[in-house]
């Protein structure tokens, strides 16, 4: 009968759990940005065989080679580098171990003189800020730019009122910053770290080293854009008139094209690995992991540590898809060969969907929420066929076996 049970934000309505990892068809594939409430999500790809795409994209990188593609690397550095003391690549780093790894590389292995650009953290955790200062102490000039928190504070209301996703005028803002100063310094590189088309968005992405440009340009003034799932135009009875959207309104794309701006990807030419970078970055830094010991939500230590909001954003994709950050680093150790299936399954069991407390009240405090509205607007998002109750007690009515 479950066939026909009515799904929310347009999920399949079968869970299938993928035969490799632990993820299940229910995790959306491209982030939500510009989008209207009440939009479909696009979700991963399954293959027939029960595989995600993501496990055949880590077993079709196996035959890679990687010194042609360090090569190619060195081929693209020479291409953009400079010797007149200016900038030649942008890294937009928030501070964390994975930036951190490519600022590094590029400037002490390659010889590039990178700048490094970071869109703030809603608000810095302690040991994200001293990792921060930790960057910039190992050798890197750095621009730091703090949104507005009155504006900023009411879009993630708003994208978690509208969205259930309180992370997306973060992703917005994230994605214009480092092509804003790429304009503004005449830098023509930009280097990321990981495609996220890696970590589940679409497969063909993986095979160009570019960013394409629509992910932070619009094409005209006029285009349509929704900001925490409201119409721009209807912005200003939330108090956001639209000199207040400067940071967050996607670039126009005949001056980054006429410009001659490139976005790479550092992991397109080097095989990435979270769990190496963190090595690397306690190696060559004063680097900290969570001094918690691990991350609410999760059993690891070292990712996604500068924002005492992550948690949030973790906890409402465990709440819309049923897939929590435990979920996250277990299906990435699973196919980085650090745990087996078994072992995440357990994982799982002990900790995804763990409520982050920690910051719960600074979370409310920040978006000006109430403690009840917010349990409102979780509770209307999970969708029928993922949870019920059981004993008056929210559960996932499918977990990873
Ligand atoms: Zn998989």
């Amino acid at each position: 009968m479950e066939n026909h049970i009515k799904t929310l934000h347009g999920l399949p309505d079968e869970v299938i759990f993928c035969k490799r990892c632990v993820i299940n068809n229910q995790r959306p594939s491209t982030s939500r940005e510009f989008v209207k409430k009440d939009s479909k999500i696009d979700t991963v790809g399954f293959g027939e065989d029960g595989i995600c795409d993501a496990c055949k994209w880590f077993e079709e990188k196996k035959s890679i080679d990687w010194s042609n593609r360090e090569k190619q690397l060195k081929e693209l550095c020479d291409r953009f580098r400079r010797n007149d003391g200016t900038y030649d690549v942008i890294v937009p780093s928030s501070g964390g171990k994975d930036s951190f790894f490519v600022a590094h590389q590029l400037k002490y292995k390659y010889g590039m003189n990178p700048l490094t650009v970071t869109w703030a953290p809603h608000r810095y955790t302690d040991v994200g800020w001293q990792n921060f200062q930790s960057m910039i102490d190992a050798g890197f000039d750095n621009i730091l730019i703090t949104p507005n928190g009155k504006i900023h504070g009411m879009l993630t209301r708003l994208a978690f009122e509208n969205l259930v996703n309180p992370f997306q005028p973060f992703i917005i803002g994230q994605k214009n910053v480092a092509p804003r100063i790429a304009l503004q310094y005449g830098v023509q590189l930009i280097m990321y770290g990981e495609n996220h088309a890696e970590a589940h968005n679409k497969i063909g992405e993986n095979y160009s080293p570019l960013m394409n440009i629509e992910h932070f340009t619009r094409e005209s003034d006029e285009a349509d854009l929704y900001f925490g799932g409201v119409h721009i135009k209807d912005l200003p009875q939330f108090g956001i008139e639209d000199k207040d959207l400067f940071l967050y309104k996607p670039l126009l794309a005949d001056p980054i094209r006429k410009a001659g701006i490139e976005v790479h990807y550092y992991s397109f030419y080097y095989n990435w690995s979270p769990q190496e970078n963190y090595y690397y970055a306690m190696e060559h830094s004063h680097f900290k992991p969570n001094p918690d010991g691990r991350s609410e939500g999760t059993y690891s230590k070292f990712a996604s540590l500068d924002d005492k909001i992550d948690g949030q954003h973790y906890f409402t994709m465990f709440t819309k898809f049923g897939q929590g950050r435990a979920m996250n680093d277990a299906c990435r150790d699973i196919r980085d060969g650090f745990i087996t299936r078994e072992e995440a399954v357990e994982l799982l069991n002990k900790y995804d969907g763990e409520f982050p407390k920690k910051y719960f009240q600074e979370f409310l405090d920040y978006t000006g929420l109430t403690e009840e509205r917010y349990w409102e607007v979780i509770d209307n998002a999970r969708s029928p066929h993922l949870w019920h109750k059981v004993d008056g007690k929210w559960e996932l009515k499918h977990k990873a076996q």
